[in-house]
């Protein structure tokens, strides 16, 4: 479809179905507005905002703006990621509601790892249903001795004829206390090498013998969660990909989550966004300060740079190449970067951003701050992000490692090096 057609059409649904945001709306100190990255709601809030986020998820897709990416064959509209920014860039201007908790682990990385490695059967059965808002799948891969190392993975899955029980615990499980179902890495062979025996499911969060417990943050809300798997029973239907070939689907699910996080689909980026830098240094009398606005341009520039970059990763990605270093980087750079305008939103809101004032869009800032840090280590922490340019980019001599073709049961046994 041409670009024209399409965003007249994204227009008139839009036009049809939401409210045209106010600039009064968008504008600093309306009030109405939360600087935020994890919503931290109380648990009716929240629930409330995850069936309005389903809801306007499936309006959405009624009107063909589900899944602008997806085959035609799964209910996808069949175009590319420029339809899908040119119709993200439209739904902006629009008030909608925030459909973060579906879109960011869901159908951001899960989605196209189903599409990758699922069966058609299981393509059919959840591809469309998460894509209409009415299944929100979480990423069952952080474990407390396996995060940065996630090949150390250990939740066993043993073989029970046409079934597989789980045991094990997953930890920093965002969104799980929302989901319906999970993606879960875990360990089928410990007599293999660490990334060979590793098998990737798909398992029903409300299965008996899954515990989904919160985890309290900093910024105060609980977004995170441990979950416990006891027992789990997952048919082999809900296979994604070859037993022992789990960190082939992990790596399509871990690309798909850097070109998301680093495409600005977190919702920082809305808060850290220039309306609200430009809003609070106006707000503080500094839109005139040289040195305020130096470093207001120096992050807008390199926002849009990452925005470039990401993009690039994002077009590879979804013509089956490979998102080459552009993912990495540009997940890189967006953290970094973000970093810094928290810093300068800091800077500038000084010390009122450490005693509530009351005058709005201050004090606020604090749960943002407070958050920031969770994008350097999310996706991949920054240094394992170096890591990754340094090895397969630059071409530096790697880390110093044991024999990758050492069984992972006696890596353990001999203190769990990597
Ligand atoms: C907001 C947020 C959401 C998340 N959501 C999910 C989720 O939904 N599902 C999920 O499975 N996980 C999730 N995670 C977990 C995330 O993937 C891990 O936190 C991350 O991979 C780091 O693992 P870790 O916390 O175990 O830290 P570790 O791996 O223990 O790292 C600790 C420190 O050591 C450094 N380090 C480790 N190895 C090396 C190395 N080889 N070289 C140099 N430095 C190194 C790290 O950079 C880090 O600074 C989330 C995390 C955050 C912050």
């Amino acid at each position: 479809m041409m670009m024209d057609d399409f965003v007249a059409s994204a227009r008139a649904f839009l036009d049809g179905a939401a409210e045209r945001r106010h600039d009064s709306a968008r504008a600093w100190g309306s009030g109405s507005d939360r600087v935020t990255y994890f919503s931290d709601d109380v648990p009716d809030v929240a629930a409330e905002k995850v069936q309005a986020g389903r809801a306007w998820q499936r309006r959405r897709w009624e009107a063909g703006f589900g899944w602008i990416t997806g085959p035609a064959e799964y209910g996808g509209a069949g175009l590319t990621t420029l339809h899908q920014l040119a119709y993200d860039t439209v739904e902006a201007e629009y008030d909608v509601p925030d459909t973060g908790v579906l879109s960011v682990i869901g159908l951001g990385m899960i989605g196209p790892t189903i599409l990758t490695h699922g069966t058609p059967a299981i393509r059919d059965r959840y591809l469309a249903a998460m894509y209409r808002g009415e299944v929100i799948a979480c990423q069952l891969f952080s474990e407390p001795g396996a995060g940065s190392d996630l090949a150390g993975v250990e939740t066993r899955a043993v073989r029970d004829g046409d079934s597989w029980r789980l045991d094990g615990q997953k930890v920093w499980t965002s969104v799980a206390q929302h989901a319906d179902i999970g993606m879960a890495l875990c360990r089928t062979d410990p007599d293999q090498p660490k990334h060979r025996g590793i098998t990737a499911f798909l398992l029903d969060l409300r299965a008996p013998g899954v515990e989904v417990r919160p985890l309290r943050q900093m910024s105060g809300g609980a977004e995170f969660n441990e979950v416990f798997l006891t027992d789990v029973v997952v048919s082999d239907d809900h296979r994604l990909g070859d037993v022992g070939n789990g960190w082939r689907v992990a790596l399509t699910t871990l690309m798909n989550e850097r070109a998301t996080v680093g495409g600005g689909q977190s919702p920082v980026a809305g808060a850290l966004s220039l309306p609200y830098l430009v809003g609070l240094l106006k707000s503080q009398g500094r839109d005139q300060d040289p040195a305020a606005r130096r470093a207001l341009a120096e992050f807008y520039a390199t926002y849009a740079a990452t925005g470039y970059l990401n993009r690039q990763a994002r077009r590879r990605l979804e013509s089956g190449e490979h998102p080459g270093p552009e993912a990495s980087v540009s997940k890189l750079m967006y953290a970094r970067n973000l970093t810094r305008g928290a810093h300068l939103a800091a800077e500038i809101a000084g010390p009122k951003l450490v005693a509530d004032t009351g005058e709005w869009g201050t004090f606020a800032w604090t749960e943002l701050l407070l958050s920031v840090p969770a994008l350097r280590i999310l996706g991949g922490t920054e240094e394992i992000m170096m890591n990754i340019l340094a090895e397969r980019v630059l071409g530096l001599p790697k880390e110093p490692g044991v024999d990758p073709n050492t069984p992972f049961r006696e890596l353990k046994r001999a203190g769990g090096a990597a």
